[in-house]
């Protein structure tokens, strides 16, 4: 069966409403395990919380990004490092959903994002359909994925690591 994916719209900050992170005051307190906190969009603003421990902080949207995100491309730190680690743009923590994957870092933002790439791995066919409002663009998440994502003989390993950090949303 063919499996078509229809997603080329989609871009990277349409996920960004939701970040799950690895709670900063959770791993102070020596927790045995990390917990994850949520980052919110709340008028523009962004907000962490935990559920855990009700650690909470606020990120204007006038405060200065963190060092940004080395987005989809495919990076050489993670080769050289394996402690390697993903942060959010606005607090500068560790992603959630991150895993090493194919000599690089495979991450998301949310469960959301990791159904995107999923469908994106898993689909064999690959459409690029133009935007309703834009036309053709390169603005998409799906077009500025990087090469070793697309490759067909990590599909396998990709889509077992996807299953894993599904699996640590539970
Ligand atoms: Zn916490």
């Amino acid at each position: 069966m063919v499996i078509r994916f229809r997603n080329y719209g989609t871009r990277l900050s349409d996920f960004e409403e939701e970040i799950l992170v690895s709670c900063p005051q959770c791993y102070a307190y020596g927790g045995l395990r990390l917990r994850t906190a949520k980052i919110l969009t709340v008028n523009s603003d962004k907000r962490i919380t935990c559920q855990h421990c009700s650690y909470t902080k606020q990120h204007s949207k006038n405060g200065k990004r963190k060092a940004t995100l080395p987005l989809w491309q495919n990076n050489s730190k993670a080769k050289s490092n394996s402690d390697y680690e993903i942060l959010d743009h606005f607090f500068g923590l560790p992603l959630w959903l991150q895993t090493s994957c194919c000599g690089q870092v495979l991450w998301a933002y949310n469960k959301a994002h990791l159904k995107f790439l999923e469908s994106y791995v898993q689909s064999r066919l690959r459409e690029r359909l133009p935007d309703d409002t834009l036309g053709w663009h390169n603005g998409s998440l799906a077009s500025r994925l990087p090469r070793w994502i697309k490759l067909t003989q990590h599909r396998e390993k990709i889509l077992q690591k996807i299953q894993q950090l599904k699996h640590s949303l539970e």
